[in-house]
């Protein structure tokens, strides 16, 4: 397992040592490998993936019915590293057996101190989607821009200013 996702599980466990987890599912949780998600994920940053066939519901799930969790490489980055504790934290509580995001799983998610998780979340999307553009529709009025794979044309117009959109280049350039 690479060096950074073993440092974030180590992080993330001990957090949740100091939340009170029983200390058996602590070590079940850390048996779980740990991977990295398609580089190209924009609006998933973790994903838990069961043993194809095992029982999905509620009550029949446990951490053995795990066979990876895949985090997204950006959740290392320093900048979004509170937010990748607080994602590890979110595909665990999928491990201890919950497949969805019922009642079970929420009253165990919000145990977790991190509020402002959240916002840096939609800040990684944000971002990430710059990265991936290969176009960048911009606004050459209030210079907002929409990542695009392809490119406008010409034939967009800013909502706000009613003025045609141009084409630069992303970051996936
Ligand atoms: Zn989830
Ligand atoms: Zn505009």
């Amino acid at each position: 397992m690479d060096d950074s996702l073993q440092e974030l599980q180590r992080i993330v466990l001990e957090k949740m040592n100091q939340l009170d987890f029983a200390i058996d599912k602590i070590e079940e949780l850390q048996k779980i490998p740990l991977g990295w998600l398609r580089k190209d994920a924009t609006q998933r940053h973790g994903v838990t993936r069961f043993f194809p066939g095992v029982d999905l519901s509620e009550g029949n799930l446990s951490a053995k019915d795990v066979r990876k969790v895949d985090l997204h490489r950006a959740l290392v980055e320093e900048k979004y590293l509170p937010y990748g504790e607080y994602v590890l934290f979110h595909e665990y509580c999928h491990c201890l057996g919950h497949a969805g995001h019922g009642a079970g799983f929420k009253s165990l998610e919000k145990i977790w101190p991190d509020r402002k998780s959240k916002a840096l979340g939609r800040q990684l999307t944000t971002e990430l989607r710059h990265r991936m553009a290969k176009w960048l529709w911009t606004c050459p009025s209030c210079k907002r821009s929409h990542p695009r794979r392809r490119r406008s044309n010409g034939r967009f117009l800013c909502r706000k200013c009613k003025v045609y959109l141009i084409d630069e280049q992303g970051g996936a350039n």
